[in-house]
């Protein structure tokens, strides 16, 4: 039996704009022929052992040959194997998508197409601009814009393009783009009418120019617009005025470097794109647990966790064991601060007792008055022992569970470039922060650049260890603290 090839469209760029079925066909490939133009971590959730293949361009130079891909594709499936072809936007929008199928068809390989978001309907979504509108554009036009209009054997209709009643999107004619607006406006095309160029659209760092057609051309090359970039021509441009979404998302153009473990990461990360920033994780830390028998809470009067992770594995322990959350009925709850008592409710537990600041000392004044005669304090293995000591110190007996640990990553030359040349970065956790510097190879003066944002004192502490002072200290210490006090400074 011969595998299947599947055509799958990879959306725009933003990775959000992936398919359901995609990401379902990319967890399961044997094998995945993939372009340059894919969203970052497309391939994250492939399977270890899958044969991920690059068969784009290399370095803007010479692609794969379009036959050898085919061949390859053939190959694989015939020898059973589940293939995914991975095209950026939609496969059969000028991805070749419609060659392969064939090659596919003639070769007597079962194949499947997947469409994807294609970019010259989200790109200019993202811009603000919707490529229909009643009252203005009741068509729209895919054009390539690499034909060269001055070959006489363009396969586009100058004439018919001209007077087309709708919306033009050319897709890759940004060399081209001065001779098409000559060749439209030549064919009657009003010179006047609204247009926009749109770089990256849906990725980090998206741009748009607009100007009338008969300038657009000279205005997208002083703006040094480079590609990927689309051209969208009509009346609907307009619209983009009032229509701007993305733009005026408070942290739109700023890029941010978010240094949490990688599973806590991306909550803040997905809150900080939400705001318009370009997120660079750098998980400096990762989240190790660590295995054990799931305690015995009936033995203590109060549990305290301190932090998100730690109820997270606590859970998942007692889960092992055939428990759920009865297990903690007859035990008071402590959580260290908000974002802990909001892990516990999550899992059907109103904590007890909650500090308004997320400090193992805020937490030892929030139980003073509480008789406490044995305590069980579930944490990472390397945490400090504040909250022990003082427990101890009135006489309570204090059991310490060791959940997880937390180890170094290493982060790749880009990340760390990208970390240094950020507008922010964020430290989440004294740890995460000590960390971080370990991985940028211990060195505090290269990160002169952006501005530092700490979620607290502990971990202002330990920004100071490393001869560094943030720029921003977040007023409430979690993760929306720590966020209105980036939005904050970046008001400033
Ligand atoms: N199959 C793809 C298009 C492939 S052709 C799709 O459906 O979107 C490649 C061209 O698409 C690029 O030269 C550029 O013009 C356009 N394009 C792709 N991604 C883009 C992006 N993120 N922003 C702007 N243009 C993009």
């Amino acid at each position: 039996m011969p595998g299947t090839v599947h055509l799958v469209g990879a959306g725009p760029g933003d990775a959000g704009l992936m398919t359901a079925r995609s990401l379902e066909l990319i967890a399961r490939a044997d094998a995945i022929l993939h372009d340059r133009l894919i969203p970052a971590g497309a391939l994250d959730a492939a399977r270890p052992d899958a044969e991920l293949i690059y068969v784009g361009k290399q370095g803007g130079g010479a692609a794969v040959p379009q036959s050898e891909t085919i061949a390859r594709m053939v190959e694989l499936a015939r020898a059973g194997c589940t293939v995914v072809r991975l095209k950026g936007g939609d496969p059969f929008v000028f991805g070749r998508g419609g060659e392969e199928a064939l090659a596919l068809a003639q070769a007597g390989v079962p194949f499947e197409v997947v469409p994807g978001v294609t970019a010259g309907i989200a790109g200019p979504a993202y811009a603000g601009i919707p490529v229909t509108h009643r009252d203005r554009s009741s068509a729209v036009a895919l054009i390539t814009g690499h034909e060269d209009p001055e070959k006489p054997d363009s396969a586009l209709d100058w004439a018919a393009l001209a007077v087309f009643p709708g919306t033009l999107v050319f897709y890759m004619g940004l060399a081209t783009l001065p001779r098409i607006a000559e060749r439209l406006i030549a064919h009657g095309r009003p010179a006047e009418q609204p247009a926009a160029v749109i770089e990256r659209a849906t990725l980090p760092g998206q741009r748009t120019v607009s100007a009338p057609l008969g300038e657009i051309a000279a205005c997208a090359r002083e703006a040094g617009i480079g590609g990927p970039a689309l051209t969208v021509i009509g009346a609907v441009t307009e619209l983009r005025e009032e229509l701007r979404w993305l733009e005026r998302r408070p942290l739109f153009q700023r890029s941010v470097a978010v240094t949490r473990a990688g599973a806590q990461a991306s909550g803040l990360a997905a809150r900080l794109r939400e705001l318009g920033a370009t997120v660079i994780e750098a998980p400096a830390i990762r989240i190790v647990p660590l295995a054990g028998e799931a305690p015995d809470l009936a033995r203590y009067d109060l549990l305290c966790l301190t932090s998100a992770n730690g109820v997270r594995l606590l859970f998942e322990r007692l889960a092992q064991a055939g428990r759920d959350a009865r297990a903690l009925a007859g035990t008071r709850v402590a959580a260290i601060g908000p974002g802990t008592a909001h892990a516990l409710r999550e899992h059907g537990v109103i904590a007890d007792v909650v500090p308004q600041r997320a400090l193992a000392e805020s937490l030892v004044e929030a139980l003073v008055e509480l008789p406490v005669e044995r305590a069980l304090i579930a944490r990472a293995r390397e945490g400090r022992d504040v909250l022990g000591e003082a427990l101890r110190a009135r006489g309570a007996e204090v059991d310490e569970l060791a959940l997880y640990e937390t180890v170094v990553e290493q982060l790749a030359e880009a990340v760390r470039e990208a970390a240094r040349g950020a507008d922010y970065v964020t430290f989440a956790s004294a740890s995460a922060a000590r960390s971080f510097f370990t991985a940028l190879g211990g060195e505090g003066r290269s990160l002169s650049g952006p501005r530092l944002v700490s979620i607290g004192p502990i971990t202002t502490a330990a920004l100071r260890e490393h001869g560094l002072e943030p720029h921003v200290e977040a007023a409430r210490h979690d993760v929306d603290g720590l966020v209105e006090a980036l939005l904050e400074d970046s008001r400033a």
